[in-house]
């Protein structure tokens, strides 16, 4: 069956109804979200960041300790791309509902902190960020403001200013943990939520996609808002395979002004 605009606009008014009716909607957002903005999804193939690696030999903890210079060069087109990005009409509908008191607590995957860039808040981003880096020695933490710049210039690899260890960007490498706070908030909010809306993820990367069993198990409705399909979209109650950079501010206008 062919999916027509009609069916998309009533996809999007359902959408914006369940999101008018519930008391605390969630989101859950992945690469899907950053793409419109000119990253690419660094865990796919054919983005060109894995050609000459595998994952485990540079994106690892244990590699980045044994070779950090490599770990800085693969990052190198990755970090480029984050820098120049803009959040796109995506994030800030996300943020403008937020605003509004539609939605509480933004989940993401991504690094790039494009949702705080587009005026969220209470953002909880299970796989780190590249607004900070930790010393691998003496675990000083620093900000990222101004290193990053020097290492995009220069390709320079950051330094602690305390002891001269390498300053590892706190993003969550292969081997690593999630960050416990953060991740038990986003199970926390994923249990108390009555619906959780899904931006931009495929749902292909565990932990993160337990949530939205979680979330279902604890009786909320589901929104999936992603090009492709998910094993979560026999359980949600609207599946909307667009663009969410188009379908997002469609809903926002919506529940805002209907
Ligand atoms: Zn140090």
């Amino acid at each position: 069956m062919t999916i027509t605009q009609d069916d998309i606009n009533e996809f999007i008014h359902r959408a914006s109804e369940l999101i008018k009716k519930s008391r605390h909607t969630i989101v859950l957002t992945g690469a899907g979200i950053s793409t419109p903005s000119g990253i690419p999804d660094f865990r796919s193939p054919g983005t060109g960041l894995w050609t000459h690696y595998l994952p485990m030999d540079v994106a690892s903890l244990s590699a980045f300790r044994y070779n950090p210079e490599q770990f800085y060069r693969w990052l190198h087109p990755l970090a480029v791309h984050m820098f120049s990005a803009r959040p796109n009409p995506a994030h800030f509908a996300l943020a403008e509902l937020q605003a509004a008191g539609y939605i509480s607590t933004i989940i993401t995957q991504n690094i790039d902190g494009l949702h705080t860039r587009a005026g969220a808040i209470d953002v909880l981003e299970i796989h780190g960020t590249l607004n900070t880096l930790t010393c691998i020695n003496c675990f000083h933490q620093v900000s990222s403001d101004g290193i990053i710049e020097e290492y995009i210039e220069h390709c320079t690899i950051p330094r602690c200013n305390s002891c001269g260890g390498i300053l590892k960007p706190d993003v969550i490498l292969y081997e690593e943990q999630l960050p416990i706070k953060t991740w038990t908030k986003a199970e926390e909010a994923s249990r108390r939520c009555d619906l959780m809306l899904i931006a931009g993820t495929s749902l292909e990367v565990m932990p993160s996609a337990k949530l939205p069993i979680i979330a279902v198990d604890h009786g909320a409705h589901l929104i999936i808002i992603n090009q492709t399909s998910t094993y979560m979209d026999v359980r949600a109650d609207v599946i909307i395979q667009e663009n969410v950079a188009e379908i997002l501010p469609h809903i926002s206008r919506e529940v805002l002004n209907g």
